[in-house]
């Protein structure tokens, strides 16, 4: 396989790390190593930033309908080069094709298109002080932003990110995270074509202890907006805490899934499958401990072990693959460990553990995992605390509403958290005790961009109220004009 070569993206032009390093990169279905990476250091990130500050005064003056204009022209080209893109992502990150034919991509495009119409419609409080002036309140671009994405939900996370932030007038030197490079460097090519000025948007790719904490610590940079995990968030906080930086960091999650015995047992089974295993249960938002009421406790287990028995793992390229390659080697031992441990724990595993038996020669290099799940843990064993991020599930059967809450809540997390009821006073209840960023209730992953999104607890911080461009403005100044 020829290896494709990936280089920074810097004033609009591809540019190779200063040190000449790269580091291979994977494709995960099969093992091998499918392009080279740079491997930046604080110099890359250095002519990043030069560009991205000398960008930042034009872009900022750009009126906001010049803006939203090149931000939709993005979303068109992302989406007439759709099957290109599902295709790098798949390759990149092992998720099967069609997930990212309809989910991923399409979600990145949206993301654009979205942002390019809130600056347009958007507009700030002002206040009439009778008598005595007015008052209104201002939120100023801050400059050049750092954005730090991880491997998961590659485009989607990054352009989450980017769009938002440029929205505003920011600019940005981006770091994607180094598993996942391709959908990021491909869309340097779409900013290019869809007319985005040199220097408003930065790629500089390679590892967070190089790149990436390069950005967090560099002096100029005021604003950090990071997706990942909680451990590297708290690294975050400290390495920028002395540079009073703005922080927007969306961290880890360990969600619950609570279905109490009066569900729509259907609806609940099919989506908790979904919300289980997608993406092979490599999404921040998946329900990893699902909580099941006690008499339908027997049913539903079975029913669960039933669907995800029957789930398709293999080739992500086929339309009917439901689990593709976990995304790394390092990331496969890592959950495998945790299926050890649930096992030492005293769990039981009702399906799953192993890698799949039965796969094509061509995948057998691949870091696939069987979707699995455990019961019989207890609620402080560490498999029932700690974030797996893989297709790995706990099932635990409750007896009343306050001991499911309780259980719910007693976690270092609050990410998200789905309710399975058909009792709407109890829904409105229970949705309002957990302590989570999102709620849902008999559905999973449905969003509305103009929602705030976020994590509560050690899930994140610096979520402001509103949509996600409140993160990219200045603190909210008020300015009062006298009579
Ligand atoms: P990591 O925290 O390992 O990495 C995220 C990004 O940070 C990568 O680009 C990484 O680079 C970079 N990074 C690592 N160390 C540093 C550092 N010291 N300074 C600056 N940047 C650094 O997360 P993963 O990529 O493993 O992603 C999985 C995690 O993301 C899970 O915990 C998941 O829950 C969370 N997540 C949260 C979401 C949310 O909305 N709350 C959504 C999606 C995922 P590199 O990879 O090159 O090391």
């Amino acid at each position: 396989m020829t290896l494709v070569t990936i280089n920074n993206f810097v004033n609009n032009e591809y540019v190779p790390p200063t040190q000449g390093k790269y580091f291979d990169t994977f494709d995960p279905a099969r093992g091998v190593p499918h392009g080279k990476v740079p491997d930046s250091s604080k110099e890359d990130v250095e002519l990043a930033y030069k560009a991205a500050s000398a960008a930042f005064p034009s872009w900022s003056k750009t009126s906001r309908p010049d803006r939203a204009k090149v931000l939709y022209k993005i979303a068109d080209l992302i989406e007439a080069r759709l099957e290109e893109f599902a295709l790098a992502e798949s390759t990149d990150q092992g998720k099967p094709v069609e997930l990212a034919k309809t989910v991923d991509i399409p979600r990145a495009a949206y993301n654009f298109r979205f942002f390019a119409g809130r600056i347009l419609h958007s507009v700030d409080e002002a206040a009439d002080l009778v008598n005595i002036g007015f008052s209104y309140s201002q939120r100023m671009p801050i400059g050049v932003a750092g954005l730090i994405s991880p491997w998961n939900l590659p485009l989607y996370l990054l352009t989450w990110k980017i769009a938002p932030c440029i929205a505003c007038g920011n600019t940005a030197v981006c770091k994607p995270s180094e598993f996942t490079s391709l959908t990021a460097f491909m869309l340097c090519s779409v900013l290019k074509e869809a007319g985005l000025p040199a220097g408003v948007v930065n790629m500089v790719f390679g590892t967070g202890m190089g790149a990436g904490q390069a950005i967090v610590e560099h002096p100029r940079i005021p604003v950090i907006s990071f997706t990942g995990g909680t451990v590297t968030g708290a690294k975050i906080i400290a390495n920028s805490a002395k540079l009073f930086k703005k922080l927007s960091l969306e961290l880890g999650g360990k969600n619950a899934n609570i279905i109490f015995a009066d569900c729509d047992f259907d609806l609940a089974l099919k989506t908790s499958l979904r919300s289980s295993f997608s993406n092979q249960g490599e999404i921040c938002l998946c329900g990893s401990r699902l909580y099941i009421e006690r008499p339908i406790y027997e049913k539903f287990v079975s029913a669960l072990v039933r669907g995800a028995k029957a789930l398709k793992i293999g080739d992500p390229r086929q339309k009917e693959t439901n689990l593709g390659a976990l995304v790394s080697k390092e990331h496969w031992e890592k959950v495998m460990s945790y299926i050890d441990l649930g096992q030492k724990e005293g769990g039981k595993i009702e399906c799953g553990g192993q890698k799949p038996a039965l796969l094509p020669n061509e995948f057998k290099d691949g870091y696939f995992l069987e979707p699995t799940i455990i019961s019989g843990l207890t609620p402080s064993s560490r498999t029932m605390r700690e974030e797996i991020f893989g297709p790995v599930i706990t099932v635990y059967a409750f007896d009343t509403e306050e001991e499911v809450v309780q259980l719910a809540n007693d976690s270092d997390y609050g990410l998200a958290c789905s309710v399975w009821t058909e009792n709407g006073r109890r829904a409105r209840r229970v949705a309002s005790e957990i302590q989570a960023g999102t709620v849902w209730v008999n559905t999973w992953m449905a969003r509305d961009l103009r929602m705030p999104f976020g994590g509560m607890k050690q899930s994140g911080l610096g979520r402001e109220g509103g949509d996600h461009s409140l993160d990219f403005y200045s603190e909210l100044k008020t300015i009062c004009l006298g009579e």
